[in-house]
């Protein structure tokens, strides 16, 4: 199936691991365009080398870095794009995450969820939105993830974060009727990346449990409810990201890609 997203430019934010980097290049071998984005410069361009390496897509994966929580390196992020072309499709997937007490999270920490799980996608969609409903061509996709519907005690702050990007999702999409402009988020349940593989050192330490049997015994004893019952893989998120922002019918839509852990028509 052609995908047609030859040429595209794509910025992917936070791809330097995990899910972002698979979804950039998912994107590169479809021929687009695509800036890897994380905080550090020279690991931006290390994993631009090693996707080029990858897929062959010679001086298509370019560094893009900036802490997308702060608003002033954001800004600088988006003059430093706007002078190279415009963006077509946005993949807000920058996250973080860590399991806590409720009663431990303080106001600090509330704040500094917010800013880098809902304020970096939201500066980044308000930047980029009007060109993209000017030009008539755009996609946006957040991150979210099955927690957004079925909140987690061990994790209220993220879980608040990710439900709060499927209203922005769908109020986005609200402002993109009769357009060739889509907003969606998507819906991960667990997926074994680095960001998890250190939640689970966490929870390791807490429990005082060696990781292996964490893990070994994580969906019979956490998430009984999954149909897949082992961890989703971080291609096979990139996979229905990079579908979603083929298909202009499909708008202010969650698509969940969560093992069926969510059981709900
Ligand atoms: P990860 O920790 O492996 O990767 C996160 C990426 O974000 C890294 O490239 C990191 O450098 C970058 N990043 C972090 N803070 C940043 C900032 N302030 N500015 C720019 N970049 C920053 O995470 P992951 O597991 O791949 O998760 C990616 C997204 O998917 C997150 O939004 C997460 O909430 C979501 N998600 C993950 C899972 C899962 O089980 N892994 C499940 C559901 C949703």
């Amino acid at each position: 199936m052609n995908l047609q997203l030859q040429d595209k430019r794509v910025l992917v934010t936070g791809s330097t691991s995990g899910i972002g980097k698979n979804i950039a290049e998912k994107y590169l071998t479809e021929g687009a365009i695509v800036y890897i984005n994380g905080r550090n410069e020279a690991r931006c361009r290390e994993v631009a080398n090693e996707l080029t390496d990858l897929t062959g897509a010679e001086g298509r994966a370019l560094a893009a870095a900036a802490d997308l929580s702060d608003s002033e390196q954001s800004d600088a992020l988006l003059a430093d794009l706007e002078a190279q072309g415009s963006i077509d499709i946005l993949i807000n997937n920058t996250g973080i995450f860590e399991v806590k007490p409720f009663v431990e999270i303080t106001d600090e920490e509330w704040t500094r969820y917010f800013n880098v799980n809902i304020l970096s996608a939201v500066r980044l969609s308000r930047a980029l939105l009007p060109a993209m409903l000017e030009r008539n061509y755009g996609r946006i996709v957040n991150i979210s993830s099955e927690c957004a519907v079925k909140p987690l005690g061990q994790m209220v702050h993220y879980s608040v974060t990710k439900t709060a990007l499927l209203s922005l999702s769908r109020a986005l999409a609200e402002l993109t009727k009769g357009k060739n402009v889509t907003v969606n988020s998507v819906l991960p349940g667990p997926t074994w990346t680095e960001g998890v593989e250190n939640y689970f050192q966490t929870l390791s330490e807490e429990e005082g449990k060696p990781i292996d049997e964490l893990t070994r015994n994580y969906f019979a004893d956490h998430e009984p409810s999954s149909l897949l019952q082992r961890f989703v893989d971080a291609v096979e998120v990139a996979e229905a990201t990079v579908y979603l922002t083929s298909n202009r019918a499909m708008n202010g839509q969650g698509l969940r890609v969560e093992g069926g852990i969510i059981r709900a028509l």
